[in-house]
């Protein structure tokens, strides 16, 4: 159970070797898709020497837009195997698929279910039933109640290992792409005992908005962030406007060192 009424104490989830939800803020960092094995070790180089923990990286992309890259699906999880194998650094990747679990199950140390199919309950109820770890997004629109209800249908099947992903959620306010909600942090913190990741990149929609938002979230108790980075921006096939150089990833790492425990 999600409910921190059945589990006083927080959840400390290991992924691959490393554990979130501990004394340490851990940081998940990589582009928004993977493009070519050179762009995804290159990344993952870089990140590493920052200071990440965790590499992640789309192969499966849930586009808005049908006619938009849709990732490089298996060859893209290649890639990622590819960058681990460099670096040593677990992969992080997305989901869309219950038919793509045996395969997610052996290549992929941290699974991830993206906003869009937060409440695809077939796809939690089959990932309930393996034992990997799940960084389950927050719905586009959802609740805080809905949010924890998508983790206890992973977790109502058997699967405890549950971290959530604050992405910031749709309002009425167009100028960043949606509205990170700070206050979902204390208040996830507060209802249940499991771990949570903020994603300010996806919330803010804009570089230059993360390294205060990340550092908003490490302030408020966040246990780790997932911010994308990517060594060429402006050719990105994915988010490149939101999307921070190796250098800035780098320097954001050092500043979060004055407010919190990392890596
Ligand atoms: C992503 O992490 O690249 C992504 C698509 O995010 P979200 O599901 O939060 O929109
Ligand atoms: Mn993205």
């Amino acid at each position: 159970r999600a409910n921190r009424m059945f589990h006083p104490q927080d959840s400390v989830i290991n992924v691959g070797g490393v554990e979130i939800g501990g004394r340490k803020i851990q940081v998940i960092a990589g582009p928004c898709s993977v493009e070519t094995q050179e762009q995804v070790t290159d990344i993952a180089k870089s990140i590493k020497l920052g200071g990440a923990s965790m590499l992640r990286g789309g192969a499966f992309k849930p586009r808005t837009s049908p006619y938009s890259f849709q990732g490089l699906k298996e060859v893209g999880l290649e890639y990622l195997k590819g960058a681990k194998k460099e670096t040593g650094l677990p992969i992080v990747t997305e989901i869309m698929s219950p038919y793509m679990i045996e395969r997610f199950v052996e290549d992929v140390d941290l699974i991830q279910v993206g906003a869009r199919n937060m409440q695809n309950f077939e796809l939690l109820k089959e990932l309930g039933k393996t034992n990997k770890p799940i960084l389950l997004k927050r719905g586009l629109a959802a609740t805080i109640e809905e949010w924890l209800m998508a983790a206890e249908y992973i977790m109502s099947e058997g699967n405890e290992n549950v971290i959530l992903c604050e992405r910031g959620i749709r309002t009425f306010e167009t100028y960043t792409r949606n509205t990170l909600d700070v206050s979902a942090i204390p208040a996830v913190k507060k209802l249940s005992h499991l771990p949570v990741v903020v994603d300010p990149s996806h919330a803010a929609g804009l570089w230059w908005m993360v390294e205060p938002l990340a550092k908003a979230a490490v302030a408020v108790g966040a246990d780790g962030l997932l911010t994308e980075v990517h060594n060429n921006p402006e050719a990105a096939l994915c988010d490149g406007a939101q999307s921070l150089r190796p250098e800035r990833f780098a320097r954001l790492m050092g500043e979060l060192k004055g407010i919190a425990r990392i890596v």
